[in-house]
């Protein structure tokens, strides 16, 4: 079980698989008050930088899913790195479906909503493992402009404007679905330059280190193309955030 391979390629550098920096990960987990113990679930925790710092940084404990072997096993030795791998089990595996056995004090999904069907059926998902009046946190893009055509939609790799709102819209949403916002953090251009124009190097190298690979070509297109289409459609056009959910 894995995800395609070209994410494990493009992504193997990267610590956060999202527009969202360290500074920013660290605001938030300040901004949600966590206490010491609080127990963290996070569905595609990729390589695990969000457990393994709140864990540093606030003692909690907790548990990430993640169907990538190669980030799943980034994960489980960054948390030793870090000093934190007594508090955080890494299971590779599918997210989808995913019940805690034990009801969590924060139950995440950052940027992989698609596990449960978007975010509706993701938010739904989280609640079922957490403790009454714990938070859920979604993290999810929204256009930062609206595209002015379907066609700039797809420059942004969407498969239509009607993929994401505009931000609040994505807050009315979540209110419509029955929950308090209660905090959020926002990603800025320079956080999507930190996640997609760190794929580019990337890239370059495994390309210089495996010229004869049947993902070459590939790989090749995606870095000749990368930078001028990211900086024409996702850069100007979407926004992401990680919103903070207490059901009212
Ligand atoms: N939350 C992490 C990773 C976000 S990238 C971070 O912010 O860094 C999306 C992640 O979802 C990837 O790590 C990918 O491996 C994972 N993923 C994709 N489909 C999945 C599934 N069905 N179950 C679990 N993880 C999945």
């Amino acid at each position: 079980m894995d995800i395609p391979r070209i994410f494990n390629i493009t992504e193997s550098a990267h610590r956060i698989h999202n527009p969202i920096t360290p500074d920013k990960l660290a605001a938030l987990g300040a901004a949600l008050r966590l206490e010491a113990g609080a127990r963290v679930l996070d569905l595609g925790s990729g390589s695990g930088e969000m457990l393994c710092t709140w864990a540093r940084d606030h003692r909690v404990s907790g548990i990430g899913v993640d169907m990538s072997r190669l980030f799943s096993e980034q994960a489980k030795r960054r948390a030793e790195e870090l000093g934190v791998a007594h508090q955080i089990e890494f299971i590779h595996g599918d997210a989808a479906g995913y019940v805690a056995d034990e009801k969590v004090d924060v139950a995440a999904c950052v940027g992989a909503t698609w596990i449960a069907g978007g975010v509706a059926g993701t938010i739904e998902l989280l609640a079922r493992s957490l403790r009454t009046g714990g938070i859920i946190l979604i993290g999810e893009p929204c256009w930062r402009r609206l595209p002015p055509t379907e066609d700039v939609a797809r420059g942004c790799l969407a498969n239509s404007i009607a993929d994401f709102l505009v931000l609040p819209e994505l807050l009315a949403l979540f209110g419509r679905l029955g929950y308090d916002v209660v905090e959020m953090v926002l990603a800025d251009q320079d956080g999507w330059d930190r996640y997609e124009a760190a794929k580019w190097l990337t890239m370059r190298r495994w390309l210089d280190a495996n010229p004869g690979d049947e993902l070459a070509k590939e790989v090749r297109a995606q870095l000749s193309s990368e930078p001028g289409r990211y900086a024409a459609y996702t850069r100007e056009y979407l926004g992401w955030g990680v919103f903070a959910l207490m059901p009212r």
